[in-house]
């Protein structure tokens, strides 16, 4: 196969042979200083008349980067990860969290506890009345903003079910809560299927590739429709074709050697801006837990701390303007490291299970993984921001139609400062009247007090301030 990232077929734009020799480009070359310094040079945010932009760097310029263990550069790459952070997603994070609708499933995926041959695992579909009281526990706690989570199974799960659950939740109003964004992680679908994801309203469709390495994704998908790599790999194409313009990759860091994944993840981004002129909208970094009928140590590419977060730092360097997510598979430790290299969005207080926000107890019969970071919203929340960042329930881009490379624009010319920063101010406000204890909120308000004067427009300042007035008043869902 001959590597093009124009191609529509999975084996050109992901091509093994350009992985393979990138891999090789960059252990050759991982002690060459120059070029090391010359691709760190090219990655460093430039003021221009347009504002602070960045060249983001090539699979396999980041690859040379990620085999180099010089420590001296690789502390280069954590400050230069911190600053494009900085410059571009400021000190905002925004939350959101997991929802699992139904953990049916016909895949044979060996590292899923879902998978079909699991029988010891009880298996749930939520009824339209659960996923409403699932809901509303979500909304109580002050989420506004969801992933929701399906196995494959076209009996089970069929499209119009997930389109059901999705109109259910943006219906559910309870007290002043409201979901204003759900985002889509569930199997490849066709075309058509997509389109009417679109036209339910989803923000971002999120698909992980788990591996890039073909082979090893047949092993490792053994049976059921995600055995078929290409049409998976192909997904995305599928989604863009359908309208949806933010989507989201990932890799399942475990599975497969690190170096081809990362190398495979960036060429999946270089092949939707060549094809479609715009990146993903976002790149998880999920790593494999323990679960039921999983363990984690009979997979035997398993990455310790020090390489994730070496990889999160070098797909800030890699790709500037595209949204990095963070689960609960990792502990509060770890988290709070790659946070400050580039991680833009976190899940808080999640549970993995079908049903679990209604639980009393946390169940974990039917978890699809083990969640390290435990914490409920109101400390996930203030956490965030006794580390200096602000909290943010925003989710105005995709409802004000910035979505794609309109996202992108408003990304690459520093606008989002008066833009994202407000919104996250006012969510953050709302966040505090309605759900936080005292503590969180004491420090809220000195956080918006004291943020408030980094918005750099006047005018949007003045109208941030009046509209911070008017949600401690008790009006609601204010967005630049
Ligand atoms: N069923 C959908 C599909 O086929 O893509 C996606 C939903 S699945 C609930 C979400 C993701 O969880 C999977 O894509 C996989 O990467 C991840 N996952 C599965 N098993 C895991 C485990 N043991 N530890 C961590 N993550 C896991």
């Amino acid at each position: 196969m001959a590597y093009n990232p124009k191609s529509m077929c999975a084996d050109e734009f992901i091509d093994d042979g350009e992985i393979q020799e990138t891999l090789r480009y960059a252990e050759e070359n991982k002690n060459n200083v120059a070029l090391i310094d010359a691709i760190l040079e090219k990655a460093r945010p430039r003021v221009t008349e347009k504002g602070t932009v960045c060249a983001g760097l090539t699979h396999r310029e980041a690859s040379v980067l990620l085999s180099c263990e010089i420590p001296e550069k690789v502390q280069e790459m954590y400050r230069l990860a911190e600053e494009i952070k900085k410059a571009f997603y400021g000190n905002r994070i925004v939350i959101f969290a997991p929802l699992y609708l139904s953990n049916y499933c016909v895949n044979g995926c060996v590292y899923c506890p879902y998978h079909k041959k699991n029988t010891h695992i009880p298996r749930k579909k939520l009824t339209q009345q659960e996923v409403e009281q699932e809901v509303i526990a979500l909304q109580d706690m002050g989420h506004k903003r969801l992933a929701i989570e399906a196995g494959e199974d076209p009996v089970m799960n069929p499209i119009d079910y997930i389109l059901e659950c999705i109109h259910t939740i943006y219906s559910v109003k309870h007290k002043n809560g409201a979901i204003r964004r759900v985002n889509v992680n569930i199997a490849a679908t066709t075309v058509e299927n997509y389109r009417r994801l679109k036209e339910a309203g989803i923000g971002t469709y999120v698909l992980f590739q788990e591996t890039y390495h073909k082979e090893s994704y047949l092993k490792l998908h053994p049976t059921g429709p995600k055995h078929d790599y290409n049409y998976h790999t192909e997904a995305m194409d599928r989604a863009m074709q359908g309208g949806i313009d933010d989507v989201g990759l990932g890799v399942l860091f475990g599975l497969e050697l690190y170096k081809y994944e990362f190398a495979g993840l960036l060429m999946h981004a270089e092949h939707l801006e060549a094809a479609f002129g715009v990146g993903p909208h976002t790149i998880s970094v999920p790593r494999i837990k323990r679960a039921d009928d999983i363990d984690p140590n009979v997979f035997d590419n398993g990455i310790n701390d020090e390489i994730f977060a070496k990889i999160c730092a070098l797909i800030r360097i890699a790709v500037p303007y595209t949204g990095m997510i963070i689960s609960t598979r990792e502990s509060q430790q770890v988290r709070e490291k790659v946070i400050r290299l580039g991680v833009s969005q976190i899940s808080g207080a999640s549970r993995t299970s079908v049903g679990g926000y209604t639980e009393k107890e946390r169940p974990t019969d039917t978890e699809q993984f083990d969640v390290s970071d435990q914490r409920t919203l109101d400390e996930v929340v203030r956490w965030l921001m006794e580390m200096g960042y602000i909290p943010s329930f925003c989710t105005a881009c995709y409802r004000e139609g910035r979505t794609g490379d309109r996202f992108m624009a408003l990304c690459k010319t520093g606008q989002i400062q008066n833009c994202c920063h407000p919104n996250a101010l006012m969510t953050l406000q709302e966040f505090l009247m309605d759900y936080a204890g005292e503590e969180t909120r004491r420090i809220g308000e000195e956080l918006i007090r004291a943020e408030l004067q980094n918005i750099p427009r006047d005018k949007v300042r003045e109208v941030c301030r009046d509209n911070l007035e008017k949600i401690r008043q008790g009006l609601r869902d204010f967005r630049f």
